[in-house]
C-alpha cells in the first residue's frame, strides 16, 4: 500500500515520502504526517528474531512507501552499524529499579538523536536523488542541544549538503557546547544565539516558509531542508526502537517513558501504538517547564509563562512542535486554527470530547531536586547511572507507580550518556564533586559507574573550538544571508 503524506494544516496540500522528507515542513508551516499509520506486517515472534537494522526496515518501508527495498536498505545499512554505534544491539534495555532502561545513546553523539540523524542523511540525499533536486540541500537546525550535534556529526562533508546550527548561547550543557564548536568539516556553520530554544525554533521555522527566502536560495542553487524532528525523515526512524524494545520483551502490554521536549521521541512511541504495539500507557515527562502536563491535565496548552532553565537543557521547551502531530489524530481540520491561536495568543483549548481521546497519555513532571533524589537513589540501590533527562522520566514514573500501583511492565527511554551531564549528574550523587573540573569529572563518573570513557568525550577534551559566532535573536536570517551571501 502505498502511503502520501499531507500538512496537518491543510490535507490538499499532498507529498510523497521523498518529498516531505526533503522539503522538512509543508509549506502553510504544518507538519507532514502519513494519511495513515500503516499496521505492522509482521508477528511480534518474527520481528523478536530480527537485529535492530531488520526492525528498523520493517517499520519504515511501511512508511517510506516510495522507496525500492534496496534504497531503504542501503540507507539503513549506511547508518546502524558498529561505526556508528559502540554496540553491535545498536540500542540495548538495562533492567534497574522494576524498569527497563532502554539506552538511546549509544551513537556518536552519545544522545538519542543519533538514532535518527545517523540515517537522516543518507534519506535526504536518496530522497533529493528520487525528487530530481538540483539544488545543494541546506539544513538549518535549531537545536536545544542534542540534535545540533548529532545534525552536524551526520552531515558534515556530506556532499551536496550543508548545515547551520542555532543554538541558545546560555542554554546548553558544557559538554554540549563543546562538542558543537568543535565540529570539523566544510560545509558545517555553528551559531550561539541570545535567546532560548523556542526563538530559535521559531525563527527558523519563519525561514522554512518564507518564500521571498527560498527564491532567493533558489537563484544561488540552494534549497532549505530540516534536521529537526518537524521531519519526518527524523519521526519514522525512531518508531523503530520502540517496535524493538517492545519484541526484546513481548509483555501483554507495555508502559514508555519518555523524558520530553519537542514531543518527537513521544509521538514516535505513540506511532508504535497505532502500527500495533499493545502501549497500556504513554507517560510524557517533563521539567519544570511543565506546559505538556498541564496540557494532559486540563486541556489547554498555554505558553504564556516563565521559562526556565534547568539540568535537563534538551527539555527547556514550551513550544512542543510535534504536538501538533498528535492534535491532528484527535482535531483533524480544527489543527490550524489551535496552531493559529498558538501562534496569535500563545494558547489554545481542546474539547473534553477531543480530550478523551488522549486517554493512553498520562503527563508528569519533576523538578530538578525530584530528579537529582533520582539519579542518586538508583544510584545506590543498583549502582546504575542515569543523565539528567531520563532521570526526569525516573523520578515521574516513580511518582505515577506510587500513585497508581501500576505494575503494567515499563520501558524508559533512557536519552542521554550520563557523561553529557557529567557535573549535573555526579553532583546528585554528592554535591563535593562540583569542586572539580570537567576532566576530572569524567574520569570520577568512570570510576563510579564502570562505564568506559566514550570516544565523543574523548574527542572534545582535546579538540580546538572551530566555530564562535554569537548573533541576536532576532538575527538568524542575517546570519544565513551572510553565509550563503545572498
Ligand atoms: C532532545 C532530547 C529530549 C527531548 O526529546 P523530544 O523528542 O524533543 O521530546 C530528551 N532528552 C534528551 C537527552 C534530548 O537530547
Amino acid at each position: 500500500m502505498k502511503i502520501m503524506y499531507h500538512s496537518t494544516r491543510n490535507t490538499d496540500l499532498k507529498a510523497t515520502a521523498s518529498e516531505a522528507i526533503l522539503a522538512g515542513i509543508a509549506p502553510d508551516g504544518g507538519l507532514y504526517v502519513p494519511e495513515q499509520i500503516p499496521k505492522l506486517k509482521l508477528s511480534f515472534e518474527a520481528l523478536a528474531k530480527m537485529d535492530y537494522a531488520h526492525v528498523a526496515y520493517e517499520v519504515m518501508k511501511l512508511f517510506y512507501t516510495d522507496f525500492t527495498e534496496e534504497e531503504l536498505m542501503a540507507c539503513i545499512k549506511g547508518a546502524y552499524n558498529t561505526e556508528k554505534f559502540d554496540t553491535e544491539d545498536i540500542t540495548t534495555l538495562v533492567e534497574a529499579d522494576g524498569a527497563y532502561y532502554l539506552e538511546l545513546f549509544h551513537g556518536r553523539t552519545i544522545a538519542f538523536k543519533d538514532m535518527a540523524l545517523s540515517i537522516l542523511p543518507y534519506l535526504m540525499t536518496t530522497a533529493a536523488k528520487k525528487c530530481g533536486a538540483k539544488e545543494e540541500i541546506v539544513i538549518l537546525t535549531a537545536t536545544s542541544g542534542d540534535t545540533g550535534k548529532a545534525a552536524l556529526a551526520g552531515f558534515a562533508d556530506v556532499p551536496g549538503t550543508s548545515i547551520v546550527v542555532f543554538y541558545p548561547k546560555h542554554g546548553v550543557s558544557r559538554v554540549q557546547e563543546k562538542q558543537m564548536v568543535t565540529q570539523r568539516g566544510k560545509n558545517v556553520n555553528v551559531i550561539g544565539i541570545e535567546g532560548n530554544f523556542d526563538d530559535a525554533q521559531s525563527a527558523v521555522k519563519a525561514m522554512f516558509t518564507d518564500e521571498k527566502l527560498a527564491e532567493r536560495m533558489k537563484a544561488k542553487g540552494y534549497r532549505f531542508s530540516s534536521a529537526n524532528s518537524i521531519n519526518i525523515g527524523r519521526l519514522i526512524p525512531q518508531v523503530a526502537y520502540y517496535v524493538y524494545a517492545y519484541t526484546r520483551l513481548c509483555p501483554k502490554e507495555i508502559n514508555f517513558v519518555v523524558p520530553t521536549g519537542n514531543f518527537g521521541n513521544i509521538l514516535a512511541a505513540y506511532y508504535a501504538c497505532k502500527m500495533g504495539i499493545p502501549v497500556h500507557k504513554l507517560i510524557c515527562a517533563s521539567n519544570r517547564n511543565k506546559v505538556l502536563t498541564d496540557f494532559f491535565e486540563t486541556g489547554v496548552y498555554d505558553k504564556n509563562r516563565e521559562f526556565y532553565l534547568t539540568s535537563s537543557p534538551s527539555m527547556d521547551i514550551l513550544i512542543s512542535s510535534n504536538l501538533e502531530r498528535l492534535i491532528y489524530e484527535i482535531a483533524e481540520d480544527k489543527t490550524a486554527k489551535f496552531m493559529k491561536d498558538l501562534k496569535e495568543k500563545g494558547k489554545y483549548e481542546i474539547t473534553s470530547a477531543m480530550k478523551k481521546k488522549l486517554d493512553l497519555f498520562v503527563g508528569g513532571y519533576a523538578e530538578d531536586k525530584e530528579m537529582e533524589e533520582a539519579i542518586s537513589s538508583l544510584y545506590n540501590k543498583e549502582g546504575y547511572i542515569i543523565d539528567t533527562h531520563t532521570a526526569v522520566a525516573a523520578a515521574v514514573y516513580n511518582k505515577y507507580r506510587e500513585s497508581t500501583g501500576d505494575t503494567t511492565c515499563t520501558v524508559i527511554a533512557s536519552t542521554a550518556s550520563p557523561y553529557k551531564f557529567t557535573r549535573a549528574v555526579l553532583n546528585s550523587i554528592d554535591p563535593a564533586y562540583d569542586k572539580k573540573d570537567d576532566f576530572e569529572l569524567f574520569d570520577e563518573l568512570n570510576k563510579l559507574s564502570g562505564v568506559p570513557i566514550p570516544q565523543a568525550i574523548k574527542d572534545i577534551v582535546s579538540a580546538p573550538v572551530l566555530h564562535n559566532t554569537v548573533c541576536a535573536k532576532d538575527g538568524l536570517e542575517k546570519e544565513v544571508e551572510r553565509i550563503y551571501k545572498l
